[in-house]
């Protein structure tokens, strides 16, 4: 199957509401350019200095995604064209994104990226950090950054039980983020292996990565 087909095979079961993020990590530009053709606009990378050599390289109506593991240091080289950042774990990463975005007088929109897994590897926080950081009066200070949702990723299982609570607990997590804040509108879980699931417990937003261009080499 082509990237094409994949494509129209993933989209054809999302239903309307579910952005699709389209996963194109360790992939060329040829394989972004496939899927860009067949109008996918939305665009995901982990690693910040591909995902800027994509950027130049690529056309600039693509929008695209942080979704993995930001280090402080790498927030600038991405602060001018980042659609949205998935992986906002910490305060002192959103306040170095603000100060970024401030530099090209713009809001980047962010996702808090929340620990919802059994693993220990995976990263983000739990619900007594998150609270902390939204009641804190430096956070109402950052103008330049907009907190639009939450991101988790599940435990790598054959469980779909698991799976299921951890997203139905995300879930729970995005309505007090609702409660508590405005613009809150995206709930960003479910990948290739899970995003059914995903769909089912609520998602508005799906990572998908190996589905749509294969299996990748490397992570
Ligand atoms: C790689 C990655 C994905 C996509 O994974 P697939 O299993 O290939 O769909 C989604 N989210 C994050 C955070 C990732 O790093």
């Amino acid at each position: 199957m082509s990237i094409e087909e994949n494509l129209g095979k993933v989209k054809k079961i999302i239903p309307d509401g579910v952005t699709l993020v389209a996963v194109s990590k360790t992939k060329p530009n040829e394989a972004i350019l496939e899927a860009y053709n067949a109008g996918h606009r939305i665009f995901g990378e982990n690693k910040v200095q591909e995902m800027t050599q994509k950027w130049e390289e690529l056309p600039k109506d693509i929008e695209w995604h942080m979704i993995g593991h930001v280090q402080r240091n790498k927030v600038k080289y991405m602060a001018e064209y980042v659609s949205l950042i998935h992986g906002v774990d910490s305060f002192r990463l959103l306040k170095e994104i603000d100060k970024q975005a401030e530099k090209y007088n713009r809001v980047i929109p962010c996702l808090l990226q929340m620990h919802i897994a059994e693993e220990q590897t995976k990263f983000g926080l739990d619900k007594a950090e998150l609270e902390e950081i939204i009641v804190s009066e430096d956070f109402k200070n950052l103008k330049n950054i907009k907190i639009v949702g939450v991101m988790g990723m599940a435990t790598y299982t054959q469980d779909q039980s698991q799976i299921r609570k951890e997203f139905a607990f995300l879930k729970t997590i995005f309505d007090f983020l609702r409660e508590n804040l405005s613009n809150i509108t995206v709930l960003s879980m479910g990948m290739s292996g899970d995003f059914d699931i995903a769909i089912q417990e609520g998602s508005t937003m799906v990572r998908i990565g190996s589905s749509i261009f294969g299996a990748r080499n490397y992570l």
